[in-house]
């Protein structure tokens, strides 16, 4: 069994994705050629958003998104305490500091309630992330930013095609960032990733800043990186994008059809998803709570079902961040559910058998 099935899907798409990768081979423009601005639209259009600006990778989109936003040396940047490390690395490589706020128990995505209270004169921006594919609660986000005239930037890493109230995640906010890493639900054959905005001035800002600061050839007005997507990735999701709708309906099946098996087998032993009704979760990850979660861990391996911990430590408890006097703080809920999540295989093609194999080693575990 799968944690992930690239293989599978690669299978499947194989005569177009080989097609499109062939393509770009021959006409040679590997940076810039014309899959990328052809990918740009089709994302503009799969979520909503007036522009979309390709990128090296889901960092780099949360980096160029931050200096766009002038985030630098002592600004505070509000953020999540539960999410991969990348979230709170940027802040740092910008000299910024990460101010934690406590997560939501029940959706794992920082709670809106306490970003206000964590607000200081040093505040740019506020960067929720939309931890398993699940977005945060935007509006009320953007209600406390708007009303502080910050900035808000989703880390939509995990989220990406993700539904809130009935807009598309990376839509949702000043700054929409993702990342097309191979395992996340839109990825590539390498590391890509996207910004989105509805902004035109800032799409201008972020696209100059993913290629060098330059506003015209060698003409740098400010300072970037080597940020652009490559075009054989644009190629490569050109290609992803066909089946990428199917795809998402299929990991909402694949997730509901878990959260039942679970709820018949061992509700009282285990925490399955929760989703808002005003959410669609693309289920980046399926991830349950259970207590001795590093016993189900070994357990689960020792019959052959892969399975992750997406995270172990709240990430201000990172060694790197040791030092930090703004790192010492606890976050009750992170802690509690760094200590007990586990993420099982998930991805469109989950047979129906597998999904009963993973839930009857739970439930035997669970039982014992
Ligand atoms: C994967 C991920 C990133 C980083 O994306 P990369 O493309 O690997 O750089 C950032 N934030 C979150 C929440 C992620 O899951």
């Amino acid at each position: 069994m799968n944690f992930v099935d690239l293989q599978g899907q690669y299978e499947q798409l194989k005569e177009d994705v080989d097609r499109r990768i062939q393509k770009v081979l021959s006409h040679g423009q590997y940076i810039c050629g014309p899959e990328v601005a052809e990918l740009e639209k089709v994302l503009e259009d799969y979520t909503g958003a007036s522009h979309c600006i390709g990128v090296s990778s889901g960092t780099d989109a949360l980096l160029i998104a931050l200096m766009s936003a002038g985030v630098g040396v002592n600004d505070e940047v509000i953020t999540s305490p539960f999410t991969f490390f990348a979230t709170a690395e940027v802040i740092r490589r910008l000299g910024a500091v990460p101010v934690f706020a406590d997560i939501d128990q029940q959706t794992y995505n920082i709670d809106p309630s306490l970003i206000e209270m964590a607000i200081t004169k040093r505040t740019k921006v506020v960067m929720p992330v939309s931890l398993y594919g699940q977005c945060a609660d935007m509006d009320k986000i953007n209600e406390v930013a708007s009303r502080h005239g910050l900035v808000v930037i989703e880390d939509g890493a995990q989220s990406f095609g993700a539904m809130y109230k009935g807009s598309k995640s990376c839509s949702l906010s000043t700054i929409g960032c993702t990342s097309f890493f191979p395992s996340k639900p839109l990825g590539c054959y390498g590391d890509g990733g996207a910004c989105f905005t509805n902004d035109a001035d800032i799409a201008k800002q972020l696209r100059e800043i993913s290629a060098h600061g330059q506003e015209s050839r060698y003409n740098h007005t400010r300072l970037g990186l080597t940020g652009r997507l490559d075009t054989i990735q644009a190629a490569v999701l050109l290609s992803k994008m066909t089946t990428f709708p199917d795809e998402v309906a299929s990991r909402a099946r694949v997730g509901e059809s878990y959260s039942q098996k679970f709820n018949s087998s061992c509700a009282e032993k285990l925490v399955t998803p929760y989703v808002h009704d005003h959410n669609d979760s693309v289920f980046a990850q399926y991830t349950v709570q259970v207590d001795h979660r590093d016993k189900l861990q070994a357990y689960l391996s020792s019959v052959n079902i892969p399975s992750a911990v997406h995270y172990p430590v709240a990430v201000n408890r990172q060694p790197v961040f040791a030092g930090q006097d703004w790192a010492q703080k606890k976050f009750e809920v992170a802690d509690h559910v760094a200590a007990r999540v586990l993420s099982l295989p998930m991805h469109p093609w989950l047979s129906e058998s597998d999904q009963v194999s993973v839930v009857s080693a739970v439930t035997k575990f669970l039982a014992d």
